[in-house]
């Protein structure tokens, strides 16, 4: 940690935050915890930021009380709004793995309030902060986050840990000159990150692809690093930093030729360590310092994303002059391709695998392998070696940065070893909430990400290969591949909040989305009853949700989980529960928000088709069910919004259209495509069963689809009549060829001869083939 008057200003609104916390919990602090009072920094920031919201300040004297927080989601709006108004229970993180919190409509009950405090008290009090721990800005930080995350401080809009970090933030940036008019908004972005991740092929490619998207973490981290080193502030002036992606805040004044300084250095780096395919971009913009606190911002934080990707279109406009450049070309690596290396440089991936590959590339191979139990990483520029963990080095000049990768060993073990890491260190822990892991060495931050990894049977140690999850499906030996993201990211965050579109607020958003694909989604992955089964029963923001099974699904392996957007494999059956859960899951915590969606795209391949091949197909059929309107999921090779594949309850979700012209049938029980596979599985009809049926369905699909090409408008009366009636006398002759027990279930019966069912015919038969073909 930099040693600073910035940091100072953020260390003191931090622990006048802790300060009224353990007076809130009825903590007795050691008399060296002190209040400290606002200094000029800290007094300005508070004015800015609080001055339309009084209440919200906290001090010494005022009486501050714990306050249910509102669900910021609520807030966002683009086409619809939301017209309900939700609230966070009163909840903290817990230590590892914490389950997914869901909102509710009213406020919590005061005794979740009073229980929380009582759950402060008890870490707080074992905990036992004194003189140094008091000075431990990571820590302070640490437990405003876990118990600051889904309450408030006399005020229900903002949440306590964004309350503090932004004013923190704000302190740090005028602690050199409290009477600043402006501050400085300052973006990057790491562009060409898709292209390093997934252009590779070769054997074992799953365990580089995993150790490629965790490289470019602790490349973020990095650049995080660098930017804050240069220009002395504390981390919590970082608004965002995932995935690639950053944001921070910082002064005006001497930070434009460091920050030249800092682009130069990395790029430098990044063209020599990923051939040109990885560059760094960093934009900023000068605002008046009110606008921090009002919507002015979001067009700030607008101007410097624009700004960053005129950067990035500048880069590759350079790059084009490059490539006309005569150059020597060798033998190039078989796994990413480069051709600029000497032939000596090419050496086997590894022991088994004899592929020539480059240094990069035989690094991420072996890092891939020790990914599985990583705990904490350690970040250094003096030691080259710690001993019993990896280095992965970055080669920056003047001096390289070393990543000490933990792993494996017992957690208690670990927390004692980090006693004697230096101060000029920085300490990671991996997916870890519990306090009292961070207050062992001084500088110790959370890295979250999003990892889940079912380990091999096969090789003890390593993380589940791709044939394995094959042999672990139910039905035919497929892999699945699901990627995903959040539908209209980029204008949620520039005009989704409306007139609330300050820093704490977007920071809150962020924040939040992160979480989601960070932290809860290896939680849903990890324990499907605790996080979605089992809460099914109880939140009302999950009920009407739909599963297939009520199996585990474990067999997944997160290729990339951030941000807001996820690449993950698996068995193909679990895939798909997963990708209905996810979906279902994320849709609940933003409160069922209709402007905030997700959009995705599942492949089903061999699992010896190549990795790179299957993250095109996926990326392609994400993309499709984006441009065929969101809110989609493309899943074999045909997109349905996602309640038609779940099942459509509410007949208004239907199409204007198509209810008007099929207005005087009634809705059938069973609408959509989950249902009827779930049926149909419980009867668990045998092999030749399912076959005919299978075979039937597929021959009306197809019948279908071919008189339907003739039509140019989908919309016209004869489309229309060909797509929901021509075809249903078949759909009584597939019917009748099923035993009698399912004939008697009447409302597959008659739903399956609905009008309404007559778009999902080849998506039912298609997965029902699937899960009965051996
Ligand atoms: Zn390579």
């Amino acid at each position: 940690m930099t040693d600073s008057k910035a940091t100072d200003a953020s260390l003191q609104v931090a622990q006048q935050a802790v300060w009224v916390l353990a007076q809130l919990a009825n903590v007795q602090l050691p008399s060296e915890c002190k209040y400290p009072e606002d200094s000029e920094a800290i007094k300005q920031a508070k004015r800015i930021l609080w001055s339309n919201n009084q209440d919200i300040l906290w001090s010494k004297e005022k009486t501050v009380n714990l306050t249910p927080l509102r669900l910021l989601f609520d807030q966002v709006q683009l086409l619809h709004g939301q017209h309900k108004q939700h609230y966070w229970e009163a909840t903290y993180i817990k230590g590892i793995n914490p389950q997914i919190p869901y909102p509710r409509e009213g406020k919590p009950p005061q005794r979740d309030i009073e229980f929380l405090k009582k759950r402060i008290k008890r870490v707080l009090s074992l905990e036992k902060l004194n003189r140094e721990t008091w000075k431990n800005l990571s820590l302070l930080t640490l437990i405003l986050e876990k118990f600051g995350s889904y309450i408030s401080f006399n005020n229900s809009d903002i949440a306590l840990i964004d309350m503090v970090r932004a004013t923190g933030a704000v302190a740090a940036a005028l602690a050199k000159n409290p009477n600043a008019e402006k501050l400085r908004l300052i973006a990057g972005d790491l562009s060409g990150i898709q292209k390093f991740i997934y252009t590779i092929t070769s054997a074992g490619a799953l365990k580089s692809l995993r150790a490629r998207s965790f490289y470019l973490e602790l490349v973020t981290e990095e650049v995080v690093q660098q930017l804050l080193q240069k220009l002395e502030l504390p981390r919590t002036n970082v608004i965002y930093a995932g995935g690639g992606n950053l944001y921070l805040l910082a002064p005006t004044n001497e930070t434009e030729d460091k920050l030249k300084e800092v682009s130069q250095k990395l790029n430098k780096w990044l063209a020599d360590d990923f051939q040109g395919k990885v560059f760094l971009a960093l934009a900023h913009v000068d605002f008046n310092i009110r606008d921090i606190a009002t919507k002015e911002f979001a067009k700030h934080w607008s101007e410097v994303t624009q700004k960053l990707s005129e950067q990035k279109s500048r880069k590759f406009t350079d790059q084009i002059v490059d490539f006309l450049k005569p150059r020597d070309s060798h033998t190039p690596c078989s796994v990413c391709h480069r051709d600029d290396l000497e032939p000596e440089k090419l050496q086997p991936l590894s022991d088994e695998i004899s592929v020539e590959a480059c240094p990069t590339c035989r690094r991420m191979f072996e890092l891939g392998g020790k990914l599985l139990k990583v705990k904490a990483v350690v970040r250094s520029q003096k030691r080259e070696r710690i001993p019993g963990t990896t280095p992965i080095k970055l080669n920056l000049e003047p001096e390289p940065v070393y990543y000490h990768i933990f792993q494996g060993k017992k957690k208690s073990q670990l927390i004692e070893n980090l006693k004697h890491i230096p101060d000029t260190e920085t300490v990671y822990l991996v997916n870890d909430w519990m306090i009292y892991d961070y207050s062992r060495a001084t500088n110790t931050i959370p890295l979250l990400v999003g990892n889940y990894a079912q380990k091999s049977e096969e090789e003890e140690g390593s993380l589940i290969r791709a044939g394995e999850m094959a042999a672990k499906t139910k039905g035919i030996d497929r892999v699945g591949y699901l990627r995903m993201d959040v539908d209209r990211l980029g204008q949620i965050f520039a005009r989704g909040l409306g007139d609330n579109q300050t820093l704490p607020k977007l920071a809150g958003l962020s924040r939040q989305m992160s979480y989601f694909f960070k932290v809860y989604l290896n939680s849903l992955a990890e324990n499907r009853q605790e996080n979605f089964l089992k809460q099914r029963r109880i939140v009302k923001v999950l009920e009407n949700t739909k599963s297939l099974s009520s199996d585990e699904r474990k067999n997944l392996l997160f290729i990339y989980a951030g941000g807001d957007d996820l690449f993950i494999s698996g068995a193909w059956n679990e895939i798909i529960e997963f990708a209905f859960d996810v979906y279902q899951c994320f849709r609940a915590y933003t409160g069922n928000n209709p402007d905030i969606t997700l959009s995705g795209g599942i492949t089903i391949d061999d699992p010896k088709f190549p990795l790179y091949q299957a993250a095109d197909e996926s990326g392609a059929a994400e993309e499709e069910a984006k441009g065929k309107g969101r809110d989609r999921l493309s899943l074999f090779g045909q997109v349905f919004k996602w309640d038609e594949w779940l099942g459509i309850d509410d007949i208004s979700l239907i199409d204007f259209d198509i209810k008007q012209y099929l207005h005087q049938e009634s809705k059938p029980k069973l609408l959509g495509i989950l249902p009827f596979v779930e049926r149909l599985e419980r009867q668990d009809i045998g092999v030749n069963y399912s076959r005919n049926f299978v075979r039937n369905l597929l021959i009306t699909a197809q019948m279908q689809e071919q008189a339907l090409k003739k039509f140019e408008d989908s919309k016209s009366k004869e489309a229309l009549g060909t797509r929901y009636y021509l075809h249903l006398p078949k759909i009584a002759y597939t019917l009748a060829r099923l035993p009698n027990r399912v004939l008697d279930d009447s409302d597959f019966r008659t739903s399956l001869k609905s009008p309404y069912n007559a778009p999902y015919f080849r998506a039912i038969a298609t997965w029902i083939e699937l899960l009965n073909r051996s």
